[in-house]
């Protein structure tokens, strides 16, 4: 797959059919992989596919000038087709280089199943529904579904349903809903109280650093609430309640923009389990509305229009 990527990559280069490509190359620390975005076609070599892909490449669509050949798994598709939805994107600006995505795995869960860095592992491979670490030159393995992120887990669509180039065949989800809903319904099962204690403390530990804003596709304003004087939405000072108030009303701005991509959560540096609020929303869409975002391109977006008689038992 991965030699088939590079092949087309060149070729859409060389063709003239793209400005850029836009995939993954190795990054610079173990296990990890950087966002390539390249117009050279000798360095389409460096593109990889692999199960440390994070990143949402669909948030550099809105930032590059021209045609672009862009890798991306189901949940980055659905974005791409959501930013199209939204007139970010023209769909013949994009030429989609679909994987067939098997699942990410997280490398916080690795290290904790391990208890182990993630320097001092030798190796971690996948094979078919099994993870296989190598650590002091001992070799155990897992069932796949402890390593992979929450989300993975969750995911409806791992196949890109919009592509021009689909690098694979289909694959089917990884699915363990319990262990992928499992702190959202540990927060349902609160009462009031103590889940509202519980967003004190965490967004207490919010540096408002904007990691989780920034590499989600879904949140595309030119000038973001956030950074309005008048009036002025926040304070700029991280205080727990105005940090509250930055994930209330950026959920509402994603709402059915998000597709659970897992972006936010992951990035943020302090850990703040944001996809609490995130798949809690997309729920909630979906029950609500019977939408999810990025499905059809050419559907209206969630929020661009109503009908007459439409219930309004969901003001609650
Ligand atoms: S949510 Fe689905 S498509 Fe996205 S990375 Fe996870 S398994 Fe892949
Ligand atoms: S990434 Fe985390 S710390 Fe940064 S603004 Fe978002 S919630 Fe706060
Ligand atoms: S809100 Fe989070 S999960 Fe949803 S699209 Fe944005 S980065 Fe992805």
């Amino acid at each position: 797959m991965e030699q088939r990527l590079r092949d087309e990559a060149r070729a859409l280069l060389e063709q003239g059919k793209v400005d850029y490509i836009v995939g993954f190359e190795p990054g610079s620390l173990k296990f990890t992989i950087t966002p390539l975005i390249t117009r050279d076609k000798e360095e389409v070599e460096r593109l990889v596919i692999n199960p440390f892909m994070v990143n949402n490449l669909a948030n550099f669509l809105t930032e590059l000038k021209g045609r672009v050949g862009i890798v991306a798994k189901g949940c980055d598709s659905r974005s791409i087709v959501s930013l199209i939805q939204d007139n970010k994107v023209a769909r013949e600006d994009v030429v989609i280089l679909g994987i067939p995505c098997p699942g990410i795995i997280d490398l916080n869960k690795v290290e904790r199943l391990i208890s182990k860095d993630r320097d001092e592992l030798g190796d971690i491979i996948r094979e078919g529904d099994k993870v296989v670490i190598t650590a002091d030159g001992k070799r155990s393995e897992f069932p796949i579904t402890e390593v992979l992120y929450d989300n993975c887990l969750g995911c409806e669509l791992p196949t890109p349903q919009e592509y021009d180039i689909l690098l694979g065949e289909p694959t089917l989800p990884v699915t363990d809903n319990s262990t992928s809903q499992a702190k959202i319904e540990q927060l349902k099962g609160m009462s009031p109280q103590p889940r509202w204690e519980f967003w004190n403390n965490e967004l207490s530990r919010c540096i408002r650093c904007y990691a989780c804003r920034n590499v989600c596709p879904a949140c595309f304003c030119q000038r973001c609430f956030v950074e309005e004087t008048e009036p002025q939405w926040l304070m700029p000072v991280p205080r727990w309640q105005d940090n509250l108030m930055f994930q209330v009303i950026r959920n509402i701005h994603v709402a059915g923009r998000c597709t659970d991509c897992g972006e936010c959560e992951r990035a943020c540096p302090v850990n703040i389990p944001l996809r609490s609020l995130t798949k809690e929303m997309y729920d909630i869409v979906s029950e609500l509305f019977h939408f999810k975002a990025g499905m059809d391109k050419d559907a209206a977006p969630l929020m661009t229009h109503y009908e007459q008689e439409e219930a309004e038992d969901f003001i609650r």
